[in-house]
């Protein structure tokens, strides 16, 4: 629309892997925050999570790729895949503004409990004047812990809440792992895919 900046949706995460709460979060994020697009931005080279090794991020690009194909207002965007060292989300948004070819505003989309530490993630003040922030919270999800910390606060912090996101990436690994059924909480490509490549079969 004339004089209108276009509305784009950046769904930072792991995904590792991508599963079916991810993609509701996004599509209730297009609906409510009336978004023109959603880009998932898979984080980039893998690194020790506290309790555990990322997968190579060329598989998790990969299943983003499989389980958004098929939405016309989903892609999924390179970015922290192809930077070198460690990504930060005020890099990639100040890219995304770069590369973007009109005015665009920025709806950086991810969990609650990433959010949290926002204001320990490199140049919180300025991560949050790049975009609007949507926290997205699972069921059972402590709100009231969220509301008492100060990223809640800030004027550009909205919650999302999802109760698809009863699914996580953590259950999943887990149910590869001991044999239990994965089929309906992610999309059917992404669990051929998982089986073809052996994904999760020996992680502690
Ligand atoms: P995480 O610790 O792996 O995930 C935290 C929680 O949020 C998990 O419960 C996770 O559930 C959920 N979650 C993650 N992404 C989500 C999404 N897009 N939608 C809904 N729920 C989501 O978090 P992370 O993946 O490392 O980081 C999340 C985002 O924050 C990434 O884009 C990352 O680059 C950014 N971040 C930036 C900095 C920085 O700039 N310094 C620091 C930390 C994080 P599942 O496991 O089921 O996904």
């Amino acid at each position: 629309m004339v004089g209108e900046s276009k509305r784009v949706g950046v769904m930072g995460g792991t995904f590792d892997p991508i599963h079916h709460g991810h993609l509701v979060t996004a599509e209730a994020a297009l609906w409510a925050f009336r978004l023109d697009e959603v880009l998932f931005v898979p984080t980039g080279q893998p690194w020790m999570k506290a309790d555990r090794e990322v997968t190579p991020a060329e598989h998790r690009y990969l299943m983003t790729v499989i389980a958004t194909a098929s939405n016309p207002r989903f892609s999924v965007s390179r970015l922290e895949v192809d930077r070198r060292g460690p990504t930060f989300t005020v890099e990639t948004l100040q890219e995304l503004r770069r590369q973007a070819e009109d005015d665009i505003e920025l709806f950086f989309i991810t969990g609650a409990d990433a959010m949290l530490e926002i204001f320990h993630w490199k140049d919180p003040e300025e991560v949050l004047s790049q975009a609007h922030f949507i926290a997205a919270t699972r069921p059972g999800y402590d709100i009231a812990r969220f509301e008492q910390e100060a990223p809640s606060r800030h004027p550009n912090v909205s919650v999302l809440d999802v109760p698809a996101l009863a699914i996580s990436s953590t259950d999943i690994r887990r149910r590869v792992r001991e044999g239990e059924p994965i089929r309906y909480l992610v999309p059917e490509g992404v669990e051929t895919y998982i089986r073809k490549v052996g994904l999760y079969q020996d992680q502690g």
